[in-house]
């Protein structure tokens, strides 16, 4: 449910933030602002909407100041457009892309040091070219991060995934479905390893709880004790400048 609350802001003008209340089986109450902007606020199912917004309102200097701060960061962040000279990420590392068009290009993408390498007949190509080496390359690049830590949790806990897939998705780096199948997004081959490796951790330990409860939280702290800082970073670094 969308709603809105007003406020005055530091200049003295009065201004309105839109938030999603969401009700759910909970004790307590969970404000979150997620990196495009979007503040949500989480409440026990019978508190009252007013009780809400007056927790709300004490959070207010918190939630106004992440809001600006994630705004702030989309602006600092240029459109891609695929030319020659730009920036790309790779395994978290700054990369340029050295785009070449030309009419007997033979549609290639070769990597050498620091630089990405696109060759196409012409410039439209240059985009799902590299989406399709990025996934390439997260096929290649992704059993080698995850060995480690599948062979962990599975000394730890006894409990593997059936099967993990790799693919290409707009919406979710990764999930774990009933089938104890886990899918990561082969769009994290931009982030860095240990990046990667906490979403990884994240849909493993999905396998012990299907839920984000504390218990599943404890698991997840037990199992890779700095996994909040790996998240703070992949979503002050990377999430933002990841490619569709
Ligand atoms: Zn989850």
């Amino acid at each position: 449910m969308v709603k809105k609350i007003a406020y005055r802001a530091g200049d003295g003008k009065p201004r309105t933030l839109e938030y999603t209340l969401v009700r759910s089986a909970r004790k307590t109450i969970g404000i979150i602002v997620d990196p495009n902007g979007k503040v949500t606020v989480r409440v026990p199912q019978f508190m009252p909407t007013r009780q809400a917004e007056e927790l709300l309102n004490e959070k207010l200097d918190w939630v106004l100041k992440h809001k600006e701060q994630f705004e702030e960061a989309a602006k600092r962040t240029p459109t891609k457009r695929f030319t020659d000279g730009e920036k790309q990420l790779f395994l978290g590392e700054e990369h340029t892309l050295r785009v070449s068009v030309d009419p007997d290009a033979k549609n290639e993408i070769i990597k050498n040091g620091n630089c990405i390498h696109i060759s196409c007949e012409n410039e439209t190509l240059a985009k799902p070219l590299l989406q399709q080496w990025l996934h390439d390359q997260a096929k290649e690049k992704f059993p080698a991060i995850i060995a480690p830590l599948l062979e962990q949790f599975s000394e730890r806990y006894h409990l593997s995934p059936a099967k993990v897939t790799i693919k290409w998705m707009k919406s979710r780096w990764g999930s774990c479905s009933a089938k104890r199948s886990i899918s990561l997004n082969s769009r994290l081959i931009m982030a860095s390893p240990r990046c990667i490796e906490h979403v990884f951790a994240h849909e493993l330990c999905h396998l012990i709880h299907m839920n984000h409860s504390k218990s599943y939280y404890d698991t997840l702290s037990e199992f890779m004790p700095d996994w909040k800082e790996r998240k703070r970073e992949f979503e002050r670094i990377y999430a933002r400048r990841m490619i569709t």
